[in-house]
């Protein structure tokens, strides 16, 4: 069993925690958290070991009566993998700690530059994370360009991408972020920084992004044109992305109108906390003009890079292929497999 730790129990950490304890190669040694909260108390009702950040969080869970077990030095102890889940730009702090501990590590993208070996989205780059001591899982919009990209890219080559990202104002469960009544340019200045962060992985893809923020909360729309290498239809494109693992189409005919509707589909599949884990491209939208690619995809940031840290945990323990990683990832999490 691979003992995995989780620092950072918000958005994508309790999603992390609960897609490890559903790994039959895993186990969840347990979860930090900086304050007692209905989150903790959660954790705790779930029979997650909860472990405080640091000795002054350990005071505040001791003083509401938490069962907690230590702090996440303690953890550290426990654990072959931490997943770090802490907030953005916080992976600086954090790195110094587990490498005294000797754990491997993993970060989200949002964590800071620089802080580990490889960039990692499993169906394009698994391999180059093997042996490594900290691997970065890519952000959501940088998880579902690379994973539609490299699809058609492996089937009739890419030779430019070109992406407008409608971007979620914040998560559900934020209250403090807006904008309530704007677009907001993200940034102002071009190009936005998907570009850079999807050649971490795709490296030799030409790649430009442009982002905004508009006042959703549940997912991000990505605009996509791809130039091609080979002539090809728009048939050749779906039949690429239909072959592509964790990419789904839907179809405007079906219902599938707006990104409300891709939610409710992960509510009707029974996902928990309607995770939809796939890249989500519009069926009826996938074009070809004079040469060039043209789809919308909806990504649903809370959930598409819970895969993706279940295959770096594997990844960074070794012993695992790409194949055999996504097969038990999948299967556990009920992704169709390709
Ligand atoms: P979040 O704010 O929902 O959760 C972070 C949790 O960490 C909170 O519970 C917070 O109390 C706790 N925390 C605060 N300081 C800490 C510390 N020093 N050590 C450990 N825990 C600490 O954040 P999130 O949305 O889950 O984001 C986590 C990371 O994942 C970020 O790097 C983010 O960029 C990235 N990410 C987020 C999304 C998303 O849409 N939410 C998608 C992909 C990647």
């Amino acid at each position: 069993m691979i003992r995995v730790g989780v620092n950072g129990y918000g958005t994508i950490g309790r999603r992390v925690a609960d897609a490890v304890k559903r790994q039959g190669d895993m186990e969840l040694a347990g979860v930090t958290k900086t304050r007692p909260d209905y989150k903790s108390q959660m954790a705790e009702k779930k029979g997650i070991p909860l472990y405080a950040v640091d000795m002054k969080s350990l005071e505040a869970f001791r003083a509401a009566g938490a069962n907690v077990k230590g702090t996440l030095n303690d953890l550290l102890q426990r654990v072959d993998v931490i997943v770090d889940a802490a907030p953005e730009d916080t992976g600086p702090l954090n790195k110094p700690i587990y490498q005294q501990a000797g754990v491997k590590a993993i970060y989200q993208g949002g964590a800071g530059d620089g802080l580990a070996d490889a960039s990692f989205v499993a169906q394009c780059n698994f391999e180059e994370a093997l042996g490594k001591q900290a691997v970065q899982v890519v952000s959501c919009n940088t998880t579902g360009l690379c994973r539609t990209i490299n699809a058609i890219d492996r089937a009739v080559g890419v030779t430019k991408a070109r992406a407008v990202l409608a971007r979620r104002a914040t998560d559900p469960d934020d209250v403090k972020k807006g904008p309530i009544d704007a677009v907001v340019l993200d940034p102002t200045t071009l190009p936005s920084h998907h570009g850079p962060d999807v050649k971490a992985v795709l490296k030799d893809l030409n790649i430009v992004t442009m982002a905004f923020k508009v006042p959703t909360t549940h997912m991000h729309l990505h605009s996509l044109i791809l130039s091609l290498r080979k002539q090809a239809t728009r048939e050749d494109l779906v039949a690429a992305l239909e072959a592509a693992p964790r990419v789904q189409l839907v179809d405007g005919k079906s219902g599938f109108k707006s990104t409300a509707a891709i939610m409710d589909l992960a509510r009707e599949m029974g996902r928990p906390r309607n995770d939809m884990y796939e890249a989500t491209v519009w069926k009826d939208s996938v074009s070809v003009v004079d040469g060039e690619a043209y789809m919308f995809m909806a990504v649903h940031q809370e959930a598409i890079v819970v895969p993706e840290n279940i295959d770096a945990i594997r990844a960074l323990y070794g012993g695992y292929t790409r194949e055999a990683s996504m097969k038990l990832t999948d299967a556990a999490l009920g992704i169709a497999h390709r």
